[in-house]
């Protein structure tokens, strides 16, 4: 395993804090009811409003500046948290970024990630949801080339193997934590989108011997294509880590019974997560992803799925400023 001389730029501060949500367990029925709710607090990771997307990229930004990269370019949903971490990560080592992020409304408002990506100078261009964006990162990094620069092309939430190295360190840092408080959680739930968080969770959790299941609740359908390709991704990573730990697809875990209408659409159940996150804790779920694999918890341990006698750690994978892009969902659900 060599984890530890992998090329990694720090961009995070780190480790992230990992705390009880002791007033969350009371809002939800006490000890008899609710299992103890640690947080790991991804949200926190430092780099322009933090999220999961910082760790992917330390290992990212390392290996295309290790290729003499220029510009880093990436894809996204207009509110993409990744597209705006890339963003941040460009203008903290000096170099380009060029984002395509897609939208099924022109104009854009200026807003949440959106505001962000244009503060920390990067190249935007939209283009309708719906089109290739694979071809458009090429024809992206086909202009950038004509202009005679680098371009490093990071695919959609940084989800291949070197941004996967990114949750297999996170997974040592929390496992120490764990040592260190005596802590033996049965699960650890967290939101899934591209999946490359998955990839490192799962082959982290082998590779470190993490006491818990990594279940991660889905913020976007997919099936069963995402499964296979974070297959693959585990696997390369542990390729790249020269670990002969073998991912199987049968160990990655998605509940897809929280995505609600569809991805970036904020649920009823997601909306009371964050009222109740917020109230209880302060701590800010966001609309998109946090917030619905909150929901996905707290159904559990409504339906009693989980022991009461167990201990659960909540990743928050951050996505804070869509809070902000999302103002009138989340005041119409204060209001009820
Ligand atoms: C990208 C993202 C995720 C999902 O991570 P993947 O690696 O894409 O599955 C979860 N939460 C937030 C806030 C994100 O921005």
């Amino acid at each position: 395993m060599k984890l530890g001389n992998q090329a990694r730029v720090r961009l995070g501060t780190l480790p992230t804090p990992l705390h009880e949500a002791v007033r969350l367990r009371e809002a939800l029925g006490g000890s008899r009811r609710c299992p103890r709710i640690l947080l790991k607090r991804d949200d926190l990771t430092g780099l322009a409003f933090g999220g999961n997307k910082v760790r992917k990229l330390e290992f990212l930004v390392a290996d295309a500046i290790s290729k003499g990269a220029t510009c880093l370019v990436t894809a996204g949903a207009a509110q993409s948290n990744h597209a705006r971490c890339t963003a941040a990560a460009a203008a903290m080592v000096g170099m380009r970024a060029a984002l395509v992020l897609t939208t099924a409304v022109e104009p854009v408002a200026s807003q949440g990630n959106v505001l962000l990506d244009r503060m920390l100078g990067a190249e935007v261009r939209f283009v309708p949801e719906g089109v290739d964006v694979d071809a458009e990162l090429a024809r992206s990094a086909a202009m950038l080339q004509e202009q005679g620069e680098r371009p490093y092309v990071i695919p959609v939430g940084g989800s291949n193997a070197i941004g996967a190295l990114g949750y297999v360190a996170a997974t040592a840092e929390l496992v120490d934590q764990l040592a260190n408080s005596e802590e033996r959680p049965s699960a650890l739930y967290y939101a899934s989108g591209s999946r490359g968080t998955q990839a490192g969770l799962v082959l982290g959790a082998k590779v470190f011997r993490a006491p818990y299941q990594v279940r991660g609740i889905a913020v976007s359908g997919g099936e069963p294509e995402k499964t296979t390709r974070a297959t693959r991704i585990a696997n390369e990573a542990a390729t790249i880590l020269g670990s002969s730990a073998d991912v199987d697809p049968s160990e990655l875990v998605t509940d897809q019974g929280y995505i609600g209408q569809g991805y970036g659409i904020p649920t009823d159940r997601g909306l009371e997560a964050m009222k109740l996150l917020a109230r209880h804790e302060a701590v800010f779920l966001d609309p998109v992803y946090s917030s619905k694999a909150m929901a996905g918890l707290i159904d559990h341990i409504r339906q009693g799925a989980l022991d009461p006698a167990e201990t659960i750690v909540f990743l928050h994978t951050g996505g804070t400023p869509a809070l902000f892009a999302h103002a009138d969902a989340i005041e119409a659900a204060l209001a009820q």
